[in-house]
């Protein structure tokens, strides 16, 4: 498997490299030179198929021999370990839970697919691999507890003090081992700035070998694609038209998906779904990309306003608006629609949506209403009990908490307290 940059598709690297690096130099974005075609067979097999079996398949087509199959599988086999099923809604529309993980929200499936991968790459190398994360709260837990005890891999994870929750928090500063929280007296932008400098700092850079673990690295795409397989798994039967809908913020989610169709999976359309970080969804009515700040939202894990993979999704339409068009259809909601979502699917069909599988419900619904004739499939991108202030309030009684979250509750918090200014951030580094 080779890949290139959406800034300079001439220039080819491998896998590991682009796994690595994350990045390209040149601000890019890694895209697969090759979306092979799955072949006839797959799909005929495909009603056997155990999840990991599929993800292995998808994925050996895909990577095409970059990795050894039995070293591939052993990664899909270690990452792989929850399912992503199907959960009726309405007739029409049924909710795919990828929450099934150790942090509650589909993250995990990415994280730990990276992990892995990352793990199977640098497992015999005679240096440490220093992984920054800036976190507003869901993707450092699901980083932090992806490559919790991966040889070699150190992770340090830099949230904002006091502006993520409670669990969040114990999610961050609890794992210990490999794992280390800095607490800083700052926003996310802060941390963000933080991480940013220290991969521009050439003395650091000469200390330590540093990679970044956030959504635009490739690894985390492509286990993201295999959850539409999976759903597909599940409906092929009854239904023909599949149409899913991707609560999106920096449009990960809808870019693997576009992939998989790419790879053959018939998947009827798309449908992106956002609060009123509406950029993508206006483009798509549009065709213009707006500029605005970020606002925030109820669904705050999609308070995105310039999202990394939109450059993914204009690389794979070539820049044609028409035919993106064709393909996904684009809309957005305030938080008031959220709620009011949240209250009616209760209330009527007995499901508890969080705040952005909502704004997809809502999104699938307006869909339906002109397409009567398809299946919805909404991602479930977390838990409910993720957001509890946001939900409770809404439908007026308490939601229970899973167990592997509840008991986060009494651990121990163990975090470092740091400024924003950078000196501080590089002195801890060059300790390291
Ligand atoms: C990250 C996240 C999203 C947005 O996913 P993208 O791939 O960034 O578009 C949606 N919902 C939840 C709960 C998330 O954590």
């Amino acid at each position: 498997m080779f890949l290139y940059s959406t800034h300079s598709p001439k220039t080819l690297v491998g896998l590991k490299e682009a796994v690595l690096r994350g990045l390209p130099q040149d601000n890019g974005l890694y895209m697969p030179q090759e979306i092979p075609v799955l072949p006839a067979s797959f799909f005929e097999k495909l009603d056997e198929m155990s999840f990991q079996e599929l993800a292995f398949e998808v994925s050996k087509c895909l990577l095409n021999g970059a990795i050894p199959e039995d070293d591939l599988r052993e990664i899909i086999e270690a990452s792989m370990t929850f399912d992503a099923p199907v959960v009726r809604v309405t007739d029409d529309i049924g909710m795919l839970e990828l929450f099934h993980g150790p942090t509650l929200a589909f993250k995990d499936f990415g994280a730990r697919f990276m992990a892995r991968l990352m793990g199977y790459f640098v497992k015999d190398d005679k240096e440490d691999l220093y992984i920054l994360v800036a976190t507003s709260g869901d993707t450092g837990g699901a980083v932090a507890s992806g490559f919790y005890k991966t040889p070699r891999i150190k992770v340090i994870v830099l949230y904002p003090s006091g502006k993520v929750s409670f669990l969040q928090e114990k999610q961050l500063t609890t794992l210990g081992e490999n794992i280390s929280a800095l607490e800083i007296q700052g926003d996310f932008d802060a941390c963000q700035a933080l991480v940013k400098q220290a991969f521009l700092d050439e003395e650091v850079q000469n200390h330590l070998r540093l990679t970044s673990a956030n959504s635009i690295n490739i690894a985390r795409l492509i286990p993201q694609m295999f959850y539409y397989f999976r759903a597909y798994q599940q409906l092929k039967a009854q239904h023909g038209k599949i149409v899913f809908c991707v609560p999106s913020g920096n449009l990960g989610n809808l870019t693997a998906g576009l992939i998989a169709k790419r790879m053959g999976l018939p998947i009827h359309h798309f449908i992106a779904a956002t609060n009123l970080n509406d950029g993508v969804a206006r483009y798509l009515q549009q065709g213009i990309f707006p500029e605005k700040a970020t606002v925030p939202t109820i669904s705050n894990a999609m308070d995105v306003s310039k999202p990394s993979n939109f450059v993914r999704m204009l690389d794979l339409y070539g820049g044609d608006w028409q035919a993106m068009k064709a393909d996904i259809s684009g809309f957005y909601y305030t938080d008031e629609e959220t709620r009011q979502a949240i209250k009616r699917v209760e209330e009527e069909q007995t499901y508890l949506l969080d705040p952005h599988g909502a704004v997809g419900f809502l999104a699938m619904d307006a869909y339906l209403k002109t397409h009567p004739d398809v299946y919805g499939v909404v991602l479930g991108t977390a838990h409910p009990s993720k957001f509890l202030d946001v939900v409770e309030p809404v439908i007026g009684r308490a939601v229970e908490v899973p167990a592997r979250l509840a008991e986060l509750a009494n651990r121990e918090k163990d975090a470092k307290w740091m400024g924003t200014e950078f000196g501080e951030f590089k002195k801890h580094l060059l300790a390291l």
